[in-house]
C-alpha cells in the first residue's frame, strides 16, 4: 500500500524562498577589511534571483556547472542558493589545490561559467588557459583589474551582471534526487574524486544541522562559519543557516588569529565553526591579547581529531564549548556528533565529548575487520568505519571506484571502535593523508616527487604531529650509495613540484624504508620509529 502522503519535492529553492521571506531581517555578515559588510536575508533572496537571471542570460542552461573560486562571503552563499535553486550545478573548487588538480577538476566536472574572487584572481588566471569548458568568468564586485581571459572566455563583473536583473525569479520545481553541487575530494593517490549532492541530501542534511543532538544551530544564532565553503559544503552551515534563520559571519579571506578576534569582537557569534588548527591559533593569540569571547555558546570542531587540552583550553579559559563531530566531503559532511548522553557527568561525560560522537538515525554506521565480518559496537572491537544513509555518497562522479563500496556501504578508511550506545572512537587511518591545517597532503605524491630525484633510491611519508599545523609531512629517504645530497637540497627539488604549502620541513635520511610482507612501505612501522625517536630528523 502507497502512503497518502504529497510527493513534495525537497529543494534549494525551498530552502531560498524561505530563508528570504520568513527570516528576511537575519543576515549574511562579510568581513572587509574595512569592517563588516552586511546584507539581509530578504536582500540575499533578490540578488539570487538576480544571479540567475544573469547566469540565464549567459547561456547557462539545465544541469551546467557553475563553479566557485571563493572564500567565505556574502557572494558565495548567493551562489551556494541560486545555481541549485534554477537547476543548474554549483561546484566549488577548492582554492588550495595544485594547479594540475584544480585544472583535472574543472575539466573533469566540465564546468561552464567560474565565479572568482579578485583576490583569487592571481591564483586562478594561469590555469585559464587550461580550462576547456569555461566560457565566462565572473568576478566579484566591480572591477575585472588582474584578470587576462583566454580567447573565447568572456570576462563580467558580478555586480554589473546582477544590476539591471530583475530581482524575482520563478524557481523550476526539481527532481529531488537530481544534482544541486558538487565537490571533489581527496584520493590517497590519484586524482581528487567527484561528490555530488542532490537537492534531497542538502535538504535533509541542513535538518540534522539544526538538530538539538546534532550541531544545534538555531534561529537566532549567528554562526560564524571558518570552514571554507570550498571544502565540504562549509559543513552545510550556509543551508542550514537559510532553513532555520541563523544569520551567517563569513570571515572572507581574514582567517587569522587576530582579525578572527576582532570579528568575534564585533559581531558576537553564538556558534562557529572550524577544523582544530584554527581555534588552536586564536587560543594562543588570545593568551597574549585577552579578549571577552563567550557571545560563543558552542564552536563545532572536527575534520581531525580534537585534542582533550582544547576542549578544556576554551571551556576554562574562554567559557567556551567545544563539539566534536567526525565527517567527510562524501558524508555532506555531517557523521558524527559528541553530545554525551542526557545525565552523564565528570569524567565519562568527558569521555563521551572526546570521542568522535554518535551518529544520528538517518546514518547508519559499522565496523568491518580485516576479514571482511562485521565486528561488536563494544567499544573496544576495532574495525574499519563503513557508513551509509541519505546525504551519504553511493558512487563518485564520472570514475569507477567500487574499492571504495562494500554492498551500497561507502568505506571511509577511518579505523575505530563503537560503544553499544553508539559512539565512534577513532585510533587511526587506513589512509596515510596528512592532515595540514584542515588540508589534505598526499603522502604518496610527495613520494613520487621525491623519488623523482637521481640520488634518491627510495622514499616514504608520514604525517608527524605538529602544534601549528596539526600535521606536518615527514620524509623518509633512502639516498645512492655515497651520494652527497643534502636535505636542503632535496626540499629545493621540490619546490617547483608541489605546492609551497606541502613542502616537508622534516627530513630523515634511513639505511632502508621498512616494508610489509607484501613488499608495501610500512608506514605504520615507520611512525613507530619516529614515536621511539627511532629517526634522525632534519628540521629545515
Ligand atoms: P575530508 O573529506 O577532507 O573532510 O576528510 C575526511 C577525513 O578527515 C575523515 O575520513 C577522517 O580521516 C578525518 N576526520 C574528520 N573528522 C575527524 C575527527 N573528528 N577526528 C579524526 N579524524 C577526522
Amino acid at each position: 500500500m502507497l502512503s497518502t502522503m504529497q510527493d513534495a519535492p525537497l529543494s534549494i529553492a525551498q530552502l531560498l524562498r524561505h530563508g528570504a521571506s520568513v527570516h528576511g531581517a537575519s543576515e549574511v555578515v562579510t568581513w572587509t577589511e574595512s569592517g563588516p559588510r552586511r546584507v539581509s536575508y530578504a536582500d540575499v533572496g533578490k540578488r539570487c534571483a538576480q544571479l540567475a537571471h544573469a547566469l540565464r542570460g549567459l547561456g547557462v542552461e539545465g544541469d551546467e556547472r557553475v563553479a566557485t573560486f571563493m572564500w567565505n562571503n556574502s557572494e558565495h552563499l548567493e551562489a551556494y542558493l541560486a545555481i541549485p535553486s534554477m537547476g543548474a550545478v554549483l561546484h566549488t573548487l577548492n582554492i588550495r589545490l595544485f594547479p594540475e588538480q584544480l585544472i583535472h577538476v574543472a575539466n573533469h566536472a566540465e564546468d561552464r561559467v567560474i565565479i572568482v574572487d579578485p583576490s583569487l584572481i592571481p591564483l586562478l588566471s594561469p590555469q585559464l588557459p587550461s580550462l576547456t569548458t569555461v566560457k565566462h568568468i565572473i568576478v566579484t564586485g566591480s572591477s575585472t583589474a588582474g584578470l587576462e581571459a583566454p580567447e573565447g572566455v568572456q570576462v563580467h563583473t558580478y555586480e554589473g551582471l546582477i544590476a539591471d536583473q530583475p530581482t524575482e525569479f520563478d524557481w523550476p520545481e526539481v527532481d529531488e534526487l537530481s544534482a544541486a553541487a558538487m565537490c571533489y575530494t581527496s584520493g590517497t593517490t590519484g586524482d581528487p574524486k567527484g561528490v555530488v549532492y542532490s537537492h534531497r541530501s542538502i535538504y535533509l542534511h541542513s535538518m540534522q544541522v539544526c538538530m538539538s543532538d546534532g550541531p544545534n544551530l538555531a534561529q537566532g544564532d549567528r554562526a560564524l562559519a571558518v570552514v571554507p565553503q570550498f571544502h565540504a559544503m562549509s559543513w552545510g552551515l550556509p543551508y542550514a543557516a537559510f532553513m532555520i534563520g541563523a544569520s551567517l559571519i563569513m570571515p572572507d579571506r581574514f582567517l587569522q588569529p587576530a582579525p578572527l578576534a576582532a570579528i568575534i569582537a564585533s559581531e558576537k557569534p553564538t556558534f562557529a565553526a572550524a577544523v582544530p588548527t584554527i581555534w588552536q591559533g586564536l587560543h594562543l593569540y588570545l593568551e597574549q591579547n585577552p579578549q571577552d569571547i563567550s557571545s560563543m555558546r558552542e564552536v563545532l570542531i572536527g575534520g581531525s581529531a580534537v585534542p582533550p587540552a582544547l576542549m578544556h583550553a576554551f571551556e576554562a579559559d574562554h567559557n567556551v564549548s567545544v563539539l566534536h563531530a567526525w565527517g567527510m566531503t562524501e558524508t555532506s559532511p555531517l557523521g558524527s556528533v559528541a553530545r554525551p548522553p542526557a545525565g552523564v557527568t565528570g569524567d565519562a561525560m568527558w569521555k563521551y565529548r572526546y570521542s568522535q560522537g554518535r551518529f544520528p538515525a538517518s546514518v547508519q554506521a559499522r565496523l568491518i575487520d580485516d576479514d571482511g565480518k562485521v565486528v561488536a559496537h563494544d567499544g573496544v572491537s576495532v574495525g574499519e568505519l563503513e557508513v551509509r544513509g541519505p546525504w551519504i555518497t553511493g558512487s563518485y562522479y564520472g570514475v569507477d571506484a567500487e574499492d571504495k563500496f562494500n554492498d551500497g556501504w561507502l568505506k571511509t578508511g577511518d579505523v575505530g571502535s563503537i560503544t553499544a550506545d553508539g559512539f565512534l572512537s577513532l585510533s587511526d587511518r587506513s589512509k596515510d593523508i596528512i592532515k595540514s591545517g584542515g588540508e589534505w597532503i598526499s603522502s604518496v605524491d610527495l613520494e613520487n616527487a621525491v623519488m623523482g630525484h637521481p640520488d634518491v633510491t627510495e622514499a616514504a611519508v608520514i604525517g608527524v604531529p605538529d602544534e601549528k599545523w596539526d600535521e606536518r609531512p615527514l620524509v623518509a629517504v633512502v639516498l645512492r650509495a655515497g651520494s652527497e645530497t643534502t636535505m636542503s637540497e632535496l626540499q629545493q627539488y621540490l619546490s617547483d613540484k608541489v605546492a609551497k604549502w606541502q613542502l616537508p620541513e622534516n627530513w630523515a635520511v634511513v639505511q632502508e624504508v621498512p616494508k610489509t610482507s607484501v613488499g608495501k612501505f610500512d608506514k605504520k612501522r615507520l611512525r613507530a620509529d619516529y614515536h621511539e625517536g627511532g629517526l634522525e630528523v632534519t628540521r629545515l
